[in-house]
């Protein structure tokens, strides 16, 4: 089983659960599940209220009587807004507490970081005509180690709700960091929080009564932030008064580099075309601005683009235009692509190449119906375009066009393997292709075990597997997926 939110575990804790004793754990599961329950009425009448709203408003316009289109419309932009936050917070909270988020550790430039994460709230203060100040002492380290993706989270959550809570003064963001250990202060001058409150608004959904109940918000952010510094390894705290401010304290460990790292390597340009005959992709899928995403984006490098939205047309599609190449969506609304991929399979033979695409890589229907697939190669959704160009390149075998001022600036994956030694080729294509797997989901600790079992196969693959880590090291993970992959070709 996952790790209990904490917030679901203190819901369980209410029961004084003790490990010795069945009966007190029965209730605190019991506790939790209500807590669950609670938490499943909570996000559907969050939904509910501003639905209702797009609802009510779309039918008054549609009536057009008496209503003025112009304020219509803005209630159903911000309850649309309002729906937004509300599932981009859902996803980040499924990810935080189903245990799938995995954080990164890169070298960061600490004071620049934090200047950025001030320069991206400053117009958001000024607009309410607060100071927004940030305090860091002299002695910053220059580079730190920590997820900045997170890390940059954590921050604007806090400060963002400084800024929504204060209506005069100032919100400073204040650094300090002994020891290897930062501690971040979000301090306002703002409305402030009850005692009584400031427990709970770190629950989901739970947001102080009074005057902040009036300030828009869903009530997920402080829960968020408080799981993402948990897995992180630190903690927060928050003092409060009303009428008084607050001070939110996050404190974490963030070490620093023993050696400062070298600039990073400088990218290969961007793919701007193809060498060769015009190429036809045929796209599957019943997501139409998908389609229009893909679609654009590979019209620009000068395929010829065919879509469909289901089987039917995309068989009649593929018998008219021979594609060299199908990108096939695996749920097609109720048809399934797998289907599709292998009737394709069967018209058109092994010089189609079948790319399937899927964005719920852990629903039932993702998985391949039997052996043998008749596809050729699977790209989880979302997808880094830069991802599918190397799989499409590897596909039909283009080699690309790059915009100027990339020649010899050729990324480390792209050179060439250290050569082994044939009898561990083989060896060193399965663990590839299991290393392209496993980065597709981000499965880091998994991908060292495998980079490990590279190196562990002869002396000789010891280079393979250090360019590997490498890779990993500077999680450059597409770097990683195309040298597994041209181990896998190597191989072939
Ligand atoms: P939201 O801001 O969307 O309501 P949060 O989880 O970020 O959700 O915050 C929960 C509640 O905590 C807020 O609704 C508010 O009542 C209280 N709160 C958070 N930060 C502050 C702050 N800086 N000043 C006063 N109240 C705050």
């Amino acid at each position: 089983m996952g790790r209990l939110p904490d917030w679901l575990r203190r819901a369980g804790a209410e029961g004084g659960p003790s490990d010795a004793n069945m009966l007190a754990r029965l209730t605190a599961a019991e506790a939790a599940n209500e807590a669950k329950t609670r938490f499943l009425a909570s996000v559907a009448h969050e939904i509910r209220s501003p639905l209702n709203a797009i609802y009510g408003y779309a039918q008054l316009i549609e009536r057009g009587e008496g209503t003025d289109p112009l304020a219509a419309a803005r209630v159903i932009r911000r309850s649309a807004e309002h729906l937004a936050h509300l599932v981009e917070g859902l996803l980040d909270m499924a990810q935080v507490e189903g245990g799938s988020l995995k954080l990164t550790r890169e070298v960061i430039r600490f004071p620049e970081f934090l200047d950025q994460v001030i320069a991206m709230l400053s117009l958001q203060a000024q607009a309410k005509g607060l100071a927004l100040v940030l305090e860091r002492p002299e002695n910053l380290p220059e580079f730190v180690h920590t997820d900045p993706r997170r890390l940059r989270q954590v921050l604007i959550n806090l400060l963002t709700n400084a800024i929504k809570f204060t209506d005069a003064g100032t919100v400073t963001l204040k650094v300090e960091y002994r020891n290897e250990l930062a501690r971040f202060t979000v301090i306002d001058t703002g409305i402030g929080i009850a005692p009584e409150d400031a427990e709970r608004i770190f629950v989901p959904f739970e947001r102080a009564g009074g005057p902040a109940a009036e300030r828009p918000g869903v009530g997920l952010g402080l829960a968020i932030t408080q799981a993402l510094v948990h897995i992180m390894g630190g903690d927060i705290m928050v003092d409060s008064a009303p009428g008084e401010g607050s001070r939110f304290t996050v404190r974490l460990m963030l070490s620093q580099p023993l050696t400062p790292p070298a600039d990073p390597a400088p990218l290969a340009g961007a793919v701007t075309g193809y060498v060769g005959r015009e190429r036809w992709v045929l796209l599957v899928d019943d997501d139409a601005a998908h389609l229009a995403m893909v679609r654009c984006l590979l019209e620009q490098l000068g395929f010829r683009v065919h879509a469909a939205s289901d089987t039917a047309t995309a068989l009649a599609l593929a018998a008219q235009v021979q594609p060299d190449l199908v990108l096939c969506d695996v749920m097609l609304g109720s048809e399934n692509g797998w289907d599709l991929a292998a009737q394709l399979r069967t018209r058109h033979g092994a010089a189609l190449r079948i790319v399937m695409l899927s964005g719920e890589v852990l629903h039932p229907a993702a998985t391949p119906p039997s052996q043998p697939f008749a596809h050729d190669t699977f790209v989880a959704k979302p997808f880094d375009f830069a991802l599918l160009l190397d799989v499409i390149a590897d596909q039909i075998g283009v080699e690309w066009v790059r915009a100027a001022g990339s020649a010899g600036a050729q990324p480390a994956a792209t050179m060439a393997a250290a050569p082994l030694s044939p009898v561990f080729v083989s060896a060193a294509a399965a663990h590839s292709a299991e290393i392209e797997r496993l980065v597709r989901i981000g499965h880091v600790r998994a991908i060292e075990a495998e980079i490990d079992a590279i190196a562990a196969l002869a002396p000789e693959a010891a280079p393979l597997a250090d360019q590997m880590r490498s890779c990993l090291d500077r999680f450059d993970l597409q770097a990683l997926a195309r040298l597994a992959r041209r181990v896998q070709a190597d191989a072939a």
